[in-house]
């Protein structure tokens, strides 16, 4: 369609997405299937950056809990949004959806689904044959730096968006915008937040990002030198005021800087809020599953074993060796030299505490070149989640990461960019198009 301004035409599109993410791609050819003419506007040199580096390159597509009101519970702030969006398209629409177009998922350990390729770039290529196939104009090494609202006539017209700007100056018009610029996480693939800095031009709340499943930062020396350590089951509390404010059982990550592993990682929005609030604690213990007693008796009997041998040479039979040396650290080096039968009493039950009650000061958690997603984003308020558009500019659409919407990880961001961006796509506002559908049986 044309659009005439200062004596030229000018092109219009159906749509106009800024931005080649997983979300904006998912509303691309949901709307372009439909029959609208679409045009992404990208400004990496290709689709899908962030995308090709999701799972570790596996890409972790989405969660196999076909129960929606089972699956929003990983969306404790967000769910009572989503519902509407999700009862359209769920993560079992998401199986349908890559199985149709050629790429069929497997499920792994916690419901996680991936490509059966185990390849994100098979994702990016699925993407890119359906972009095509429904002729999605793509335009990359194109940068957005601004978004122009409609000029209005009468004081009581709605307020719509008119055009964006690239930085090369020129302008682009569209019945229908989408932002789907991502949020902050790993700027280097794209994400800038540029997204945001339009939103609060357009006077919406944006609430303020921060790092999120992201690992922590510790003072503790002594775990930073057995980096690269992980022990597949231990108990982490996280302690404020000499309370424990919550806990978390499972697999931790030692690294050069603290702590890492999907368990830290999925406490990191919580250990973040209670940071704002004052200093916090954490007590690993390395035996969750064994009292102090039974444990003092465990090591006990390793101890008769091996009476004749130095502690530093024992104590790796009970915990690994790098574990080992980390709790004798915490005491005089003498102790590792002793003999087992001449560590006393009281110096056993010390090394018993240490095992259950490793405490360290969490520092604050990695930038956000290190995090999954960040938190922040548009005020949900602020959204018309039936259609996934702004309230206050009937024609903008807001998808995926923009969003302020805190979930764990295990492929929920990603199925939150399928819904999103479908059904943003099936609810387009251009009056030839086929009227909204539910389901992913159109592809
Ligand atoms: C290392 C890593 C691993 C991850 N693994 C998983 C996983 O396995 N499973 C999962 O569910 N989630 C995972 N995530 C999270 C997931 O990748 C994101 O939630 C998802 O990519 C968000 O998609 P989006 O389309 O909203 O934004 P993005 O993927 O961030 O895409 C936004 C796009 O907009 C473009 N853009 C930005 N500004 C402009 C502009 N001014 N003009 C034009 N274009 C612009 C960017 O270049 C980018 O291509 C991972 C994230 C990271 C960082």
């Amino acid at each position: 369609m044309k659009n005439r301004e200062k004596g030229q035409e000018k092109k219009e599109y159906d749509l106009v997405i800024i931005g080649g993410g997983p979300a904006g791609m998912m509303m691309a050819v949901t709307a372009a299937k439909d029959g609208a003419s679409v045009l992404i506007l990208e400004k990496n040199r290709s689709l899908g950056e962030k995308l090709k580096i999701t799972g570790g390159g596996r890409c972790n597509i989405t969660n196999a809990e076909f129960d929606v009101k089972k699956f929003l519970e990983n969306f404790p702030e967000s769910k009572k949004f989503l519902y509407s969006p999700f009862s359209k398209f769920s993560s079992r629409d998401t199986f349908s959806f890559f199985e149709k177009a050629g790429l069929p998922l497997v499920v792994e350990a916690r419901k996680r689904a991936f490509p059966k390729s185990q390849k994100a770039l098979d994702v990016l290529k699925t993407f890119q044959k359906l972009l095509k196939k429904y002729k999605v104009e793509v335009r990359t090494g194109a940068e957005v730096i601004d978004i122009s609202k409609k000029h209005k006539n009468r004081p009581d017209e709605p307020d719509l968006i008119a055009s964006v700007t690239l930085k090369n100056g020129e302008k682009v018009y569209g019945k229908n915008f989408a932002i789907a610029t991502g949020g902050y996480a790993a700027p280097e693939t794209g994400s800038t937040g540029d997204g945001f800095k339009w939103l609060k031009k357009l006077e919406h709340n944006v609430l303020k990002p921060n790092p999120n499943i992201v690992p922590l930062t510790t003072d503790s020396q002594i775990l930073q030198k057995i980096s690269g350590t992980d022990w597949s089951f231990m108990k982490i509390r996280f302690i404020q005021n000499g309370k424990t404010q919550f806990s978390k059982i499972g697999k931790i990550l030692f690294t050069h800087f603290g702590l890492s592993s999907p368990l830290i990682l999925n406490s990191s929005h919580r250990v973040k809020k209670l940071l704002d609030q004052g200093p916090v604690m954490a007590s690993i213990d390395l035996f969750p599953d064994t009292p102090e007693p039974d444990l003092d008796k465990k090591i006990l009997k390793l101890f008769q074993k091996n009476h004749n041998k130095k502690l530093k040479n024992v104590l790796p039979e009970l915990l690994s060796k790098k574990l080992a040396e980390a709790i004798l650290e915490f005491f005089p080096p003498a102790l590792a030299q002793k003999k087992v039968n001449e560590v006393s009493r009281e110096e056993r039950k010390a090394l018993v505490k240490k095992i259950k009650n490793l405490e360290m000061q969490i520092t604050g958690t990695l930038g956000m070149d290190r995090a999954v997603i960040a938190d922040g984003g548009i005020a949900l308020e602020e959204v018309d989640f039936s259609r996934m558009t702004s309230k206050k500019y009937a024609n903008l659409y807001l998808l995926g990461d923009i969003l302020n919407i805190n979930r764990p990880s295990g492929g929920y961001s990603l199925q939150l960019c399928w819904t999103t961006g479908f059904v943003a796509g099936k609810n387009l506002q251009a009056p030839h198009l086929q009227a909204p559908g539910e389901g992913a049986n159109i592809f």
